[in-house]
């Protein structure tokens, strides 16, 4: 199931470090929107994120968004953060992250996606070979019975990395 592991994991967007970067010769990244960058539909912009996104910028590293969302949703937040963004890019196809490579001028092991969900963020990133960082998402969706379904599925993926993780040991 190599296609549903990340390359790494980090809890939030916040615990990304420029170490991280510069160990997997990471210089760009394809950021997702809902819990990545905010809760789920929310316009509010965490001072953390922002400075965490400053520090990143004020270190060269090149920054798009890359969201399955709608523009009406992305393009405000987007505006917010003064990032260019591809909005309903339909991760996991390939599309949108190919897109947001070639504007960052990168090659693609060169950038990395950030995102909270296996089935698009992960997946739709080792579909066409760009490293991933999987985050936890920031606070499960309510009322959502199709995302807490992928939910429990992605908790299931994870804690079967770890074993296999354990067995190697
Ligand atoms: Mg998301």
């Amino acid at each position: 199931m190599p296609l549903f592991y990340p390359t790494l994991y980090r809890r939030r967007i916040t615990d990304i470090t420029l170490e991280d970067l510069n160990q997997l010769g990471i210089q760009g990244l394809l950021l997702d929107v809902d819990n990545t960058l905010s809760t789920h539909g929310s316009q509010v912009l965490d001072p953390a994120v922002e400075a965490w996104l400053t520090h990143m910028r004020n270190n060269g590293i090149r920054l798009t968004v890359v969201s399955n969302a709608l523009p009406r949703r992305v393009a405000p937040f987007a505006g917010k953060i003064g990032l260019r963004y591809i909005a309903f890019s339909c991760k996991p196809s390939p599309v949108g992250f190919l897109r947001g490579v070639g504007r960052l001028g990168l090659k693609r092991k060169q950038c990395a996606a950030v995102g909270d969900q296996v089935f698009t963020d992960v997946l739709g990133a080792n579909l066409c070979g760009i490293p991933c960082i999987q985050l936890e998402p920031i606070q499960l969706e309510k009322g959502k019975p199709t995302l807490a379904l992928k939910r429990a599925v992605e908790r299931w993926i994870r804690k079967r990395k770890k074993a296999i993780r354990i067995a190697q040991k």
